[in-house]
């Protein structure tokens, strides 16, 4: 029999709150997390089996501790006049981002973030034990300079995440709101920048302001536009002052060889692994113009999915879609539902789906 957590020694903080919920369901068209639903190119994938076949040759030793091939391949990719001194990884943005409030955060110390956003965002801050603040959006779920510059004088924050394009609305973060939020922290500001790929390509990312502000972290995924979710691989671009505050709580050998290994082997291949960006990005514009059509308010997304609103029953409409094969995310946020952007197949199911709902068929 399992004991309650009520008859744990729980910490005090932890009692009452809900673990990170997104359903599991094996569905044919799974279009509820924000994954890259393209499979990785095959010639990829068989060059990332060769690399971690040699990793897994000397698995008998610990991995390189501080991941200097990787550092430097994702300070490659992202360019920008970066070297691996700038860059960190760990197991999914998620692991960087804990890692980065376990250094910064903490007890006594605040967060100030803006729901809704990532769930991860509260969840990471009530796991290390450092207080949220709820700061307030302006219209449709965006952040402006004056609104940024009000609320991180409201609350005098430790720490300032931002989260762009926004997890669960795609909706743009401007490099405005980046540049006021940094002025008028007086502590670290976090950008979360998890779907950047996906933003328009002539649109500035949080990347291009780090030089000569060393409280600005950023954080990117491999889980999304690398098609990598499975790998777990998550990094940040920061001062390497930064980079040494993390060592301090980093587990030791926290990024096993055989993570290592493949991710080296698909950055070598960046731009083929990116080819798929553009096609996820077309059907996404599909999904916004056609659930304009069909009368459903999405939101300008700059991401790999779709809010949309106008949905007099999301919970209904869920489980129609369910019933079809198709699972989406019903966020609870309420006459709205999110949806990834998914193959052009998964994406027409999903379409078509939406219409034989809303002609009652
Ligand atoms: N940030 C945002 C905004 C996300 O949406 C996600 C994944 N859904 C993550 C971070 C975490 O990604 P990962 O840990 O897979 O890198």
């Amino acid at each position: 029999m399992a004991i309650s957590l009520d008859d744990l020694p729980l910490r005090d903080d932890l009692r009452g709150r809900s673990p990170y919920g997104a359903p599991e369901a094996k569905v044919p068209v799974a279009l509820n997390v924000n994954e890259n639903t393209h499979p990785i190119p095959e010639d990829v994938a068989h060059d990332i089996v060769e690399s971690v076949a040699r990793a897994v040759l000397q698995v008998n030793r610990y991995p390189d501790r501080e991941f200097t091939e990787l550092r430097e391949s994702l300070a490659g990719y992202l360019d920008h006049g970066l070297t691996a001194a700038n860059l960190w990884a760990a197991n999914g943005s998620n692991e960087v981002i804990q890692q980065i409030l376990q250094a910064f955060g903490g007890p006594g110390r605040t967060i100030l973030g803006f729901q809704p956003t990532y769930s991860m965002h509260t969840i990471i801050a009530s796991g290390t034990g450092t207080t949220w603040l709820d700061g307030t959006r302006d219209e449709g779920f965006r952040i402006s300079p004056e609104t940024v510059r009000r609320e991180i004088e409201r609350t005098d924050p430790d720490i300032v995440i931002l989260c762009g394009p926004n997890n669960p609305t795609g909706t743009p973060l401007p490099i405005e709101t980046i540049e006021a939020a940094y002025d008028a922290a007086r502590g670290i500001v976090l950008v979360d920048e998890a779907y950047a790929e996906f933003m328009p390509s002539h649109v500035p990312t949080a990347l291009t302001l780090l030089e000569g502000r060393p409280r600005l972290l950023v954080s990117r995924t491999m889980s999304k536009a690398f098609a990598f979710a499975g790998a777990r691989v998550g990094y940040l671009a920061a001062d390497p002052g930064v980079v040494d505050a993390l060592r301090l709580v980093r587990l030791p050998y926290h990024l096993s060889s055989l993570t290592q290994a493949a991710a080296v082997a698909a950055l070598r291949h960046a731009p083929e692994m990116l080819a798929m960006v553009d096609d996820i990005k077309a059907q996404r514009d599909r999904i916004v113009t056609t659930l304009t059509e069909l009368g459903y308010e999405p939101y300008e997304t700059w991401s790999n999915f779709v809010l949309f609103g106008g949905v007099d029953d999301p919970h209904g409409v869920f489980e129609k879609l369910l019933e079809r094969g198709i699972i989406v995310r019903d966020l609870s946020i309420p006459g709205h539902l999110r949806v990834s952007a998914g193959t052009e197949a998964e994406t027409t199911a999903f379409l078509d789906a939406m219409r034989d709902i809303r002609l009652g068929a």
